[in-house]
């Protein structure tokens, strides 16, 4: 096993399914009891709700945020209450589950408790269905750290297992989930040297080492410029730099059965975003090792698949890792570039490079889907500053008219919602096709204007009528969903936030 496998593995904290409520008492092998609940009152076991009441009596705290209590005879003598806030509020979501629990996960990492046991009390409002889950799932990104604190300082993981009270099973698909999420934040969030392209198709080799996926790394110089011309535009100058070279991973898994469904995910992984010829200016390049989100996300999601094995269904990756450097043989705006799928390019701004990476990449993956059983494409990137001006940190779900009428989006949006990974569906407009025509008419379409999309109209949407162009797709009856997760791959800080990995688990669940 590679030393990035240990790293992977070691730094997950499992989750276990704990199906008897005596759990709760010292000496059944947890030690502290972290209660996830909208009230006192919705809490089922006797002990635990008579200490919160008592508690509650002489700190009003009790109830309202979180507090640690000290509890003889429950489990390692701690009981931790995280109210759940805010759920009276009809515009809430089950996201209210995972602050709470985070809050209480991090009280019990502080007091010293290394096995926890979480308590959600069930609720029967619907939009809560997932609460147990979307708590126990909130665990992983609290307790997440940097690879690179990780690989220089030896760390562990500060907790040895998270016991979830319930009477369901969710530890597998949970574990499944937070293997990938582990993955796509170390992806997304490792600095650009450690994690260049040829460190991130390396980190995805081992990480995939013995999980059954197909997995291949186009690493050829000739092979990625004639079959990847877009992305080798944007890496052209990247190119006089041997450890900065792109390179495509590909990535397939295949389910036991008869396969009923067939999807491909193409991910922008811009490992380092300079803006290319059009450079970042005023300290706007900080935070630009983030701009692989999406080639992040999606790795970690063919991750989850690959433990989770669901019956029936075929997943088919691309992966664009690429280095939009600046240096003497860059591309430039006005260059005309022909894509694999054929369609002339004119660049309108080298920052705009994203949507160059993701075309090649859907052209690809189109050519696979069109014998394929009921296929859907997506392409999932931190592609727009627009999309975070329109949504905030909500990511956007762009479709064309083949998915619309399949209902991708409004079927990805539901599952979103109810996984605590709300996304917000724009629609694609007849302007957003107007908007990539070449105006002299010597290319077929341009890959952009030249301002910033954050104070372009639609700058999110009309990208996606670019890919749809750029990448052969509107020559086919192929649903396409384009995903803008520029709000939503890193939470709080953009520059040094947290990765979250969104919208590994909505993606999942809507796999499955
Ligand atoms: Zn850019």
């Amino acid at each position: 096993m590679t030393q990035v496998n240990k790293a992977l593995t070691a730094f997950q904290v499992p989750i276990i399914d704990v199906t008897t409520d005596e759990a709760i008492f010292e000496g059944e092998g947890w030690d502290a009891v972290v209660v996830i609940a909208t009230s006192l009152a919705e809490i089922k076991q006797d002990e635990v709700s008579l200490l919160a009441a008592h508690a509650s009596q002489i700190d009003f705290r009790v109830g309202k945020s979180a507090t640690l209590l000290f509890a003889p005879g429950l489990a390692g003598g701690r009981l931790i209450i995280s109210p759940v806030t805010d759920s009276d509020n009809e515009y809430s979501d089950v996201r209210i589950f995972a602050k709470a629990a985070r809050e209480g996960i991090a009280i019990a990492k502080a007091a010293g408790a290394t096995k926890p046991l979480l308590v959600v009390p069930s609720v029967t409002d619907n939009r809560f269905a997932n609460a147990e889950q979307v708590a126990a799932l909130a665990c992983g990104q609290e307790l997440w750290q940097p690879l690179e604190a990780r690989e220089s300082k030896s760390l562990q993981p500060s907790l040895t297992a998270i016991g979830l009270l319930n009477t369901a099973t969710h530890s597998l698909l949970l574990n499944a989930a937070e293997s990938g999420r582990v993955l796509a934040r170390d992806l997304c969030g490792t600095e650009p040297e450690r994690m260049s392209a040829i460190g991130f198709a390396q980190y995805c080799v081992d990480a995939f080492a013995d999980s059954g996926l197909a997995v291949s790394v186009v690493d050829q110089v000739e092979q990625l410029k004639a079959q990847y011309p877009l992305l080798s535009a944007v890496g052209r100058s990247s190119f006089d730099v041997a450890r900065h070279h792109p390179r495509v991973v590909k990535l397939e898994y295949v389910g036991e059965g008869p396969i009923t469904k067939t999807l491909f995910f193409a991910g922008k992984g811009v490992v380092y975003d300079t803006g290319g010829a059009d450079i970042k200016v005023a300290g706007s390049m900080a935070g630009m090792s983030r701009d692989k989100g999406g080639a992040a996300a999606v790795a970690g999601l063919m991750k989850a698949l690959s433990i989770l094995k669901p019956k029936g269904i075929k997943v088919i990756a691309e992966l664009g890792l690429v280095r939009n450097s600046i240096g003497s043989d860059a591309f430039v705006t006005d260059e005309i570039i022909t894509s694999h799928a054929g369609v002339r390019v004119r660049i309108g701004n080298t920052d705009a490079e994203g949507r160059l990476v993701l075309a090649d990449l859907l052209s690809h993956l189109r050519l696979q889907a069109q014998t394929a059983v009921n296929p859907q494409l997506f392409s999932v990137a931190t592609l727009t500053g627009h999309v975070v001006r329109a949504y905030g940190g909500y990511p956007a779900l762009v479709e064309n008219s083949a998915a619309k009428k399949q209902g991708v989006a409004a079927t990805l949006a539901e599952v979103g919602q109810l996984w605590g990974e709300p996304f917000e569906v724009s629609r694609l407009r007849p302007e957003d096709f107007d908007k990539i025509a070449d105006k002299n008419g010597a290319a077929d379409v341009v890959s952009s204007n030249n301002g910033p999309s954050s104070i372009t109209a639609r700058g999110h949407q009309y990208p996606a009528a670019f890919l749809i162009k750029a990448s052969g797709l509107t020559e086919t009856e192929l649903a396409f969903t384009h995903i803008d997760i520029a709000g939503s791959a890193v939470e709080g800080d953009p520059l040094y936030g947290k990765p979250t990995a969104s919208p590994l688990v909505a993606l999942l669940q809507f796999s499955n």
